[in-house]
């Protein structure tokens, strides 16, 4: 996977991409960044300036479509090909695990990081293919938000993870949450971990796991039951907690 940042803060994007188990994965060549700076295809008269007033009047300043648009040209002609242009706009669809592994398809992506008010809609127009949101709130800039999508993407690229980091058990693969984690000491402020983890009996671990996963995701996300994979063994354990809560009901 290559990822092609258009920022107005490449620094932001190198410095935030180059740790763990990304940066790792960087080393080894499985993933290529490179951060382009908008600034570097600015007007020459406007000395790297990239923003301007918005027409209509209000608050704040609009990212240029020139500049932006010169940046993404110079960057396809280098990739040789048309590739998918993702701009990170709390406007776009909500980025999901299935959308990390859907991009995790592509050898390269464009993501474009807007900043002030948003950039002017006409390049977007123009070059954008996806609209990603990371949440329902609003960043000063799309950095961070590029640095989410390309993080989890990354996980979902063949060998970027090792097999003992294997994203298959993890939240939202089956479109359940993850079973709660223990690791050592065996008592930690007088809580022991679940006897069940310590009995060596890997059929009983599998189905303790895979009952605590049902659980947390009827407790904390039960809207995500709706589409998750259940087996016939899952659905009588659900039943049973139904049934559970019922004679709990005074
Ligand atoms: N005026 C814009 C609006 O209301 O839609 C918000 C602009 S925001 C201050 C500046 C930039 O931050 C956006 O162009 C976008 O790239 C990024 N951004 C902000 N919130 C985001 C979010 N929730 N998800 C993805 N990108 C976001």
């Amino acid at each position: 996977m290559n990822y092609h940042v258009l920022t107005l803060f490449p620094d932001m994007i190198l410095q935030g991409m180059h740790t763990s188990i990304i940066g790792r994965a960087m080393e080894k060549g499985l993933l290529t960044l490179e951060a382009v700076d908008i600034r570097d295809f600015a007007e020459p008269a406007r000395k790297r300036r990239v923003d301007d007033y918005p027409y209509g009047g209000g608050a704040g300043m609009v990212m240029q479509a020139q500049p932006v648009y010169g940046a993404w040209e110079d960057t396809v002609a280098r990739i040789g090909r048309p590739v998918r242009c993702v701009y990170l706009t709390p406007q776009g669809r909500p980025f999901c695990q299935e959308t990390a592994r859907e991009l995790a398809k592509e050898e390269d992506l464009i993501l474009l990081c807007g900043h002030y008010e948003g950039i002017d809609e006409r390049v977007i127009e123009e070059i954008v293919t996806d609209e990603i949101s990371i949440g329902d709130y609003v960043l000063t800039g799309g950095e961070l938000a590029a640095m989410v999508v390309m993080d989890a993407v990354s996980r979902m690229v063949p060998g970027v993870l090792t097999n003992d980091q294997s994203g298959v058990d993890e939240s939202f693969s089956e479109a359940l949450l993850e079973y709660p984690q223990y690791t050592r000491p065996e008592i930690w402020h007088d809580k022991p971990v679940p006897p069940i983890l310590l009995s060596g009996h890997h059929a009983n671990v599998d189905l303790w796991r895979r009952q605590q996963s049902i659980l947390r995701t009827r407790e904390r996300r039960p809207e995500l039951l709706k589409t998750a994979v259940l087996d016939k063994a899952d659905r009588k354990y659900l039943a049973a907690l139904q049934e559970e809560d019922q004679h709990l009901v005074p």
